[in-house]
């Protein structure tokens, strides 16, 4: 094949992936190659999202924002290697030091690469995040496992704006999710919101830590923001505007839909290891990590609908 050829072939297949993407978190089910990782995904000249492949293959998204005074990152990846890594490529992008962090998830799939992060960097944390990476961090210690990065003070308020220098992003908590202390990060010029792992795209939902029906009413939260057109998730690909949104709806209704299977569950009268072997999620059994997450997902809703989730 003439190289000319060849190059036409590459520049269709990159634009196919980005006019018309198969619908899955799973790279090699959309066409991307684990090599194409990690990756910036331009969201706006200043604004960008970065995906970065952890076990067991899907994208963790972290958001790079680029002002004037210095750059913000919300969440970082799951290793000191892998946070390190996408650290250094912030560099190709700007300069400037990263001066904010935002902790949009606590889990450590997001945070466990935080001791790499600037020594005076501010962190923006939730206060039911910050009480979480306490305990968590006391268990590490009893562990002798390696420390837990500690966020300062928890934000006062469930907004807070931050002046980066000719851009400005505002932090949000929209109520409790995944992990309770969920916060998002809207960019207003740009109209996205990055909601961290509030916004599961294409996986099956996580609920480890999870408050199901306030998941429900934290989407609607962020969907009716009306001056938001384009939603990043935590996990998953990066969508444009429109089928971001349209994913986002999608995600809401799964969790509809896993509640609804759990409550009838409990309603035939089922012990939890009983509804384990018989649950049928129908169509989000092929989302990615249904299996691993299914029980985890029932034990846990269990509990909410027992009404012991606190
Ligand atoms: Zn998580």
């Amino acid at each position: 094949m003439r190289p000319a050829a060849f190059l036409l072939l590459v520049a269709t297949a990159t634009s196919l992936e980005a006019q018309n993407p198969v619908r899955t978190a799973d790279p090699a089910v959309r066409g991307v190659p684990l090599t194409a990782f990690p990756r910036f995904v331009k969201l706006s000249d200043k604004v960008y999202g970065y995906e970065e492949i952890r076990q067991p293959g899907f994208t963790t998204v972290s958001l790079v924002v680029i002002g004037r005074n210095g750059v913000l990152v919300a969440d970082g990846q799951g290793s000191v290697q892998a946070t390190q890594t996408m650290l250094d490529k912030i560099k190709t992008l700007s300069p400037l030091p990263v001066k904010w962090y935002v902790v949009g998830s606590d889990h450590g799939d997001h945070t466990a690469g935080n001791s790499v992060l600037p020594k005076d960097i501010q962190f923006i944390v939730h206060a039911n995040s910050l009480a979480q990476l306490k305990k968590d961090s006391a268990a590490a210690a009893a562990a002798n496992r390696p420390a837990i990065v500690m966020p300062g003070a928890a934000m006062t308020s469930d907004t807070e704006t931050i002046d980066l220098g000719g851009i400005s992003v505002r932090v949000r908590f929209l109520g409790r999710a995944h992990t309770g202390g969920d916060l998002m990060v809207e960019v207003p010029s740009e109209k996205l919101l990055f909601m961290s792992e509030a916004y599961l795209n294409r996986v099956f939902p996580a609920m480890r830590s999870a408050y199901g029906a306030e998941w429900i009413r934290t989407i609607d939260n962020a969907l009716a923001l009306t001056n938001v057109d384009r939603f990043i998730p935590g996990h998953g690909f990066i969508e444009e505007a429109k089928v971001s949104r349209e994913e986002l709806i999608a995600f809401r209704e799964s969790l509809v839909a896993v509640i609804a299977e759990v409550k009838r569950l409990k309603a035939a009268g089922l012990t939890v290891d009983q509804a384990i072997a018989q649950v049928n999620w129908g169509p989000y059994a092929k989302w990615f990590l249904a299996e691993q997450q299914s029980p985890i997902a029932i034990r846990r809703l269990w509990t909410e609908l027992d009404g012991a989730s606190k």
